[in-house]
């Protein structure tokens, strides 16, 4: 039975906590953000506080054995600081036995990288290239018999299990998923995992309506299944950014350079057919800023985004769409957001992504719930001063994507049940 981190009794108790400890770090080994960690605090010194202890967990980076450049080592100084404890560090994740049994209450333990163990994501390693079906069979046989081993020593460091590692939570990993097993009556969900999950299901589950989402970004071919989930679920779809191409050329439109996936027009098609049956408003660009070469200090010119001419290539929204948008933007309740509108790396070609993200403090500001979640449209607004003014911004891009396509995330499954 799944249990929550407010009302359990951590008396004495040691939790062992995944977290996404995958902090970006320079050459010097010195991290460059720290939000991840930051984020990871609430749920700590809740444990801390409630007199436990924490046996911290995480990956860092995708090392393929043991390697010095991704020891979380790096990082204990940092984690220390920020949890106000000296934090003590395991070298060898399966080695930890010792130290975790010593810990008393307030004390906490960092755990060496789990993937340096192929156990934790429990895929093999170091197969040649040239090994045969049976082989890659047995080779992933054996590192599946050997996970179980691996699960095991990590549980019995502790007591209970925390998964606050949104971030990996689509992953059925050893120390996101599988150590759930062990603790049936003593798992549950750190805070910002919550958050995440609340966020989620205040926009596919139980949202306020009208429900919008807005889908931009490169490619169809990368978000087919979140279209096609939503598709069932929205009342307004804007689709933006290069994937919106697909749709104009679809729909006979002329999109001179732009970027376009001939192979997925039936389903863009597909799509829109769907849209209409259930009464869906979908909201393609109407107007489209065009460049002529991929850069920033290129001509531009502004054109009906089904008229485009043949030698321009379209790069971001142009007025009459952002128009358009804002309009259904300010008139729901629940908004989602994934994937920018325009190239918006390139400063000349990042007004229309700039706009949305300020109709979507707009909205905010009206009471409406927004969620912005899942790979660069997080990096935008993020990059441009909006994060705190929306209501929720996602920290798992694979994980928050898998989420708005539907699929029941391992990380989550695995406290739940
Ligand atoms: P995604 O990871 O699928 O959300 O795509 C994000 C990327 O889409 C960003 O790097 C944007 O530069 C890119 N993008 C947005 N609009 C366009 C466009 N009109 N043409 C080419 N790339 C675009």
């Amino acid at each position: 039975m799944q249990q929550h981190i407010d009302s359990y009794d951590f008396t004495g108790k040691k939790a062992i906590v995944r977290v996404d400890f995958n902090v970006p770090l320079n050459e010097q080994f010195e991290i460059t953000d720290d939000t991840r960690i930051r984020r990871a605090m609430p749920t700590l010194k809740k444990v801390l506080e409630k007199g436990g202890s924490v046996i911290i967990m995480s990956h860092l980076g995708r090392p393929k054995k043991v390697d010095p450049k991704f020891s979380l080592k790096h990082i204990v100084g940092r984690v220390s600081e920020c949890l106000g404890v000296p934090v003590q560090f395991a070298d060898d994740c399966m080695k930890a036995g010792e130290a975790a049994a010593a810990l008393k209450p307030g004390e906490a333990l960092l755990l060496e990288n789990l993937r340096y163990y192929a156990e934790e994501e429990g895929k093999p390693r170091g197969l040649a290239e040239d090994a045969s079906e049976e082989e890659k069979k047995a080779a992933k046989a054996a590192v599946k018999a050997s996970q179980k081993e691996f699960v095991k020593t990590l549980a019995s460091y502790a007591d209970c299990y925390i998964n606050d590692a949104f971030g990996t939570a689509h992953r059925a990993h050893a120390s996101t998923a599988l150590i759930a097993a062990y603790f049936p009556n003593d798992k549950m969900f750190g805070y910002l995992m919550e958050g995440e999950i609340k966020a989620i299901d205040n926009v596919l589950k139980h949202a306020e309506r009208p429900l919008t989402a807005i889908i931009g970004g490169s490619k169809v071919s990368s978000k087919l299944a979140v279209l096609k989930n939503l598709v069932g679920k929205v009342d307004n779809l804007i689709i933006g950014g290069g994937m919106g191409y697909t749709f104009i050329k679809a729909q006979g439109g002329k999109i001179g350079l732009s970027l376009h996936e001939d192979e997925l027009i039936p389903d863009a098609l597909e799509i829109l057919k769907e849209a209409k049956e259930k009464g869906v408003n979908v909201s393609l660009s109407v107007e489209t800023v065009a460049g002529q070469k991929f850069e920033n200090d290129t001509p531009q010119r502004i054109f009906p985004t089904h008229d485009i001419a043949d030698d321009w290539e379209g790069m971001d929204a142009a007025p009459a769409s952002l128009e358009n948008w804002k309009k259904i933007i300010l008139a729901s309740k629940t908004i989602l957001w994934n994937g920018p509108v325009g190239v918006f790396e390139l400063p000349n070609f990042a007004k229309g992504t700039l706009q949305i993200a300020e109709d979507l403090a707009e909205a905010t500001r009206n009471g409406a719930y927004t969620l912005v979640g899942g790979g660069d449209s997080v990096a935008a607004v993020t990059q441009m001063g909006y994060a705190d003014k929306v209501s929720y911004v996602s920290t798992g891009g694979g994980a928050m994507l898998e989420a708005i396509e539907g699929k029941v995330l391992p990380g989550i499954a695995a406290i739940q049940e």
